[in-house]
């Protein structure tokens, strides 16, 4: 049995999105039913349903940025209760036993994690995210909200919190630490509120100097413009931790060499177009370039209780289900201060 709800539906890599439904399971044992009250709109729905990652299965339902509260429980469900406050991010299952499991990293599963949307599940459906009404989520996979986020805020948090928070613990952005941000989108301005919030000396990397006031607003201490080729050569060995939250390939040898010695550049930034290196770059100042992928369900719990901790949350702007087209467009013309999130009450009609 399956129950039919709206959804924001793609229908093809190149159609608007529209306003049709999804079907959902029944919830099992072990299973959740959340009624979505807000989704973010992360670049990464854009990526995918544009096929930048590969071939999609459509009708497609994406959003991997989910809150709402708690309906429906299993049987044996511990870790919930009907009405509790919850969110979903990228992940909604893994096989829970290989290595990269155990250690806490399920978004690194061996087996294959299954993403909120687009992937295969356990019954051989494809799984279709939070532009939706509900969802049904075995309980390891969901996260508890806590009450000093704002609730139309805490969305975000799901992907663009995650993602920017896990390198930065894993690189130590702290005190004492020189971390550069490039790109200040949805992704890039949780990197800054967060990196601040650990103590980090935090700049920021955007293309010209139209976002500097909000940059400094945000935690920033310092701002410089990539379109200015000044800024390349006065920041040269600069940085000990890089986070390119680009979603497009860029010049990534000029930013390595804004590394200081033993640095790191981490991409969280996922483009559809590959970036050559030199080799040369990175010899130089024994520099490493990385990659990190969303965050684990454990760090993604703590991440949350971070965020509620030290009172950040995104700086969003509200849209309707009937206006998601223009969100997507505003989101692609970097036009977004600074995340989009669905009011799923505007679905439920
Ligand atoms: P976003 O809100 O669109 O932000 C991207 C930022 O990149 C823009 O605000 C802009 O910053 C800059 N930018 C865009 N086009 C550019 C271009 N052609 N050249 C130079 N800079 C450009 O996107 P997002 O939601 O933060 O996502 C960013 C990327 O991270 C996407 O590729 C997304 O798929 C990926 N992502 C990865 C993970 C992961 O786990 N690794 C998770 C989520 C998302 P300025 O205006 O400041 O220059
Ligand atoms: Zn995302």
């Amino acid at each position: 049995m399956t129950t039919v709800i709206p959804a924001i539906v793609a229908p093809s890599a190149t159609e608007p999105l529209f306003l049709g439904t999804i079907e959902r399971r029944d919830v099992g044992a072990k299973d959740v039913r959340i009624d979505i009250r807000w989704a973010g709109i992360c670049h990464s729905d854009i990526h995918t349903v544009q096929g930048d990652w590969g071939t999609q299965q459509y009708p497609l339902t994406v959003g991997h940025e989910i809150v709402g509260t708690v309906a429906e429980v299993g049987s044996e469900v511990t870790k919930f209760a009907v009405g509790d406050r919850v969110g979903v991010g990228c992940l909604v299952n893994s096989c829970g036993e290989c290595e990269n499991c155990a250690s806490g990293n399920e978004q690194h599963c061996l087996n294959g994690a299954i993403g909120t949307y687009a992937a295969t599940d356990v019954d051989g459906t494809i799984t279709q995210g939070g532009y939706s009404t509900g969802v049904v989520v075995t309980e390891d996979f969901v996260l508890r909200v806590p009450e000093a986020i704002p609730y139309e805020k805490a969305a975000p948090l799901l992907c663009a919190g995650i993602t920017t928070y896990s390198p930065l613990r894993h690189w130590n952005a702290g005190p004492g630490k020189r971390v550069a941000v490039v790109g200040l989108g949805g992704l890039g301005h949780m990197a800054v509120k967060i990196a601040h919030a650990m103590g980090a000396d935090v700049t920021v990397l955007s293309r010209s100097l139209s976002k500097k006031d909000d940059a400094l607003a945000l935690g920033a201490d310092h701002y410089f413009a990539t379109e200015d080729r000044e800024t390349f050569r006065s920041l040269r060995s600069s940085f000990d931790l890089i986070i390119n939250s680009v979603s497009a390939a860029i010049d990534i040898n000029s930013h390595l060499n804004l590394l200081a010695m033993n640095g790191t550049l981490v991409n969280v930034g996922a483009p559809a177009e590959p970036m050559a290196v030199n080799a040369g770059t990175l010899i130089g100042g024994r520099r490493s370039f990385a990659g990190s992928n969303i965050g684990g369900i454990a760090e993604t719990q703590e991440m949350l209780d971070f965020c509620a901790e030290h009172g950040i949350a995104p700086d969003i702007e509200i849209t309707s289900a009937d206006q998601v087209n223009e969100a997507w467009a505003r989101v692609l013309s970097s036009d977004v201060r600074y995340r989009f999130v669905i009011d799923i009450e505007t679905l439920k009609g």
